[in-house]
């Protein structure tokens, strides 16, 4: 097949436009059709890239060709004889990690939101010309992507190829002066590209990024299916995200994320930005490789339905954290500090009781993706409550078949049966794959955990490897869980029943959870609650005003709802025992603790 011949040159970065041709030798002698995804894979909502697009136009032998818009994203070419070119601006002004951005500082793009599918030959192996910027000021500007190099130096602007469409579109790219740093993991050549201002400790993500990825390369058994890899990171003020590729990920993180020349701890943050990472790198075992039929091949035309995405998610979501603690990148007590905190992000979410771990995965193109005010009363994360199953069956196999099997030999036999076969896991595979794998009966405990919404039971679970589960009431708004409490007589928070962010001197009110007393009084999302027993606030907040008055009592609250002043009284309720802490229970069961989370001995 003749490639197609992708370019795409960054023509006017001031104005945030590339511009991007498209040439076929031998376009479909009816009309060659041309069409932009509605989505990027990864991440599961229709974002319609096609609406970036300023103007289009097609040329065959330096003639005009006429182009016939047929949808929202595909168009279609009058006839011609000999080679057509479509070539469009396209407008880049989204910082995140499934966008296209430029600036005069850097460019960054995902292939699905500039390159144009053609209809019929997406088999076609794709050459990419990346044009530099005209213009001294971006003489010093490099190329960062897992894209195979053809007449492109390393790093550098000119000529990639790949193998089909698909792969096109799954190696983002960045360009711009940013710092590199690179290191081998299990002989594989990996790069940490940071785009943005940062003082990272570069030696530092070296050693500890090399451990974590030879920790991942050998649970799923060498050798790892990429040749090379990317992380790709920006670097900003506030952000986080991730989105995962064949050989890399584009990252977004804030700046304080990243270790510093001199700090030997793991911080909080640098915890937050380890998981991160660790949680896309396992991503290119499981979703990348192994994945639900559903997405075999994507349809980028539209949603792509699955009940699966729990265990894309979840079970990655689970695998992530649990890696830094088995490759000795942070301690026992860490992890399950951060446990402790998933299963209180778990109980403080009243969706939980309306909306199963499958329906929150069908239903992500509308609901997971597209979260509103009523999102905590009405869904459930199929992250959270995703990775808590996956820690469930890991536990309950480990129990039942007295430590010889575990979620690990799943894996493993997902990763063999589906991820180097590249054979779609169907609706019910995983199910009857880990019954296979464990010789166990597990059809009424996922049943369960996957299509109703009773709880988790996650303290009989945890206690048989050697783990107490405790909860508590909330200490303060701050209190995430993970930790035990501080005073023994807590009484506990007295709560309004709202999640809510400061707006200057007042408070604004973003959800009103299913239950509280601000709903009892009809506080709605979006009141802006100005006092507090006819008192504002203030800069100390509502959260401290609320902390001095005890469950059970009534408060008169004035609130603006649009322009409208309001007035309500409200009963305060006393913090639900929804926060969690986990220990190691004393002596017998060290060992199962140890097998569980320790490193790995095969
Ligand atoms: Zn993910």
């Amino acid at each position: 097949m003749t490639p197609i011949r992708y370019t795409i040159h960054p023509v006017r970065p001031e104005a945030h436009l590339y511009r991007v041709a498209c040439t076929v030798d031998d376009p479909d002698p009816s009309g060659q059709q041309f069409a932009l995804p509605a989505w990027v894979p990864g991440s599961y909502m229709i974002r319609d890239f096609a609406r970036h697009i300023v103007s289009i136009r097609a040329a065959s032998r330096n003639r005009t060709v006429a182009l016939e818009k047929l949808d929202k994203h595909t168009w279609r070419a009058q006839p011609v004889e000999g080679s057509l070119t479509v070539s469009f601006d396209v407008y880049a002004w989204d910082l995140s990690v499934r966008g296209a951005h430029l600036d005069t500082t850097h460019g960054f793009f995902n292939g699905a939101c500039v390159f144009p599918r053609v209809l019929e030959q997406e088999a076609a192996p794709c050459e990419l010309e990346i044009l530099r910027p005209t213009g001294a000021r971006y003489r010093n500007w490099r190329v960062a992507t897992a894209m195979p190099r053809k007449g492109a130096g390393p790093y550098g602007f000119g000529t990639y190829v790949v193998g089909d469409y698909d792969e096109l579109i799954d190696h983002p790219v960045e360009m711009g002066e940013f710092s590199l740093a690179s290191f081998r993991a299990c002989g594989v050549p990996h790069d940490i590209v940071i785009t943005g201002r940062h003082r990272a400790d570069l030696a530092r993500l070296r050693r500890d990024l090399k451990r974590l990825c030879e920790h991942h390369m050998r649970f799923f058994g060498e050798p790892a299916p990429m040749t090379r890899y990317v992380f790709l990171v920006t670097a900003v003020g506030e952000g986080y995200g991730g989105l995962e590729h064949r050989a890399s990920t584009a990252l977004l993180c804030s700046r304080e994320d990243l270790p510093r020349e001199g700090e030997i701890e793991v911080s909080e943050r640098y915890r937050t930005f380890l998981g991160l990472i660790s949680h896309e790198y396992f991503h290119t075992w499981n979703v990348k490789r192994i994945k639900p039929a559903a997405f075999v091949p994507y349809d980028l035309d539209r949603e792509n339905y699955t009940t699966l995405l729990w265990a894309f998610e979840g079970i990655t979501s689970y695998y992530d954290d649990l890696a830094l603690v088995r490759s000795g990148l942070i301690e026992k007590k860490d992890y399950l500090e951060l446990l402790g905190r998933s299963i209180t992000m778990h109980l403080r979410t009243p969706g939980r009781a309306k909306q199963s771990l499958a329906e929150s995965s069908f239903d992500a193109w509308i609901k997971y993706y597209r979260q509103d005010e009523n999102s905590p009363n009405a869904t459930v994360s199929y992250y959270v409550k995703g990775s808590l199953v996956a820690l469930c069956l890991d536990l309950l196999v480990r129990d039942k078949t007295r430590g010889r099997k575990s979620l690990d030999d799943v894996m493993r036999a997902l990763w063999r049966r589906h991820g180097l076969t590249r054979a779609g896991l169907e609706e019910d595979g995983l199910e009857r794959l880990a019954e296979e794998v464990t010789g166990l009966q597990l059809g009424r405990y996922l049943d369960e955990w996957l299509r109703s919404t009773r709880e988790l039971p996650l303290k009989a679970l945890l206690a048989t490897q050697g783990v107490e589960m405790e909860l508590r009431p909330a200490e303060s708004a701050q209190d995430k869980g993970g930790k035990p409490a501080r005073s023994k007589n807590a009484a506990g928070l007295a709560l309004l029943g709202i999640r809510a962010r400061a707006q200057g001197d007042d408070t604004a009110v973003t959800h009103v959870l299913e239950g509280g007393g601000a709903q009892e009084a009809g506080i709605a999302a979006g009141d802006l609650i100005i006092a507090l027993e006819g008192l504002r606030p203030g800069q100390t907040g509502l959260d401290a005003a609320l902390a001095r008055r005890r469950a059970g009592e009534r408060v008169r609250i004035h609130a603006f709802r649009r322009d409208e002043l309001m007035s309500f009284e409200a009963r305060l309720r006393r913090a639900d025992a929804d926060t969690c802490v986990l220990a190691e229970s004393a002596g017998a069961r060290a060992r199962l603790l140890e097998r569980w989370l320790g490193p790995r001995r095969d």
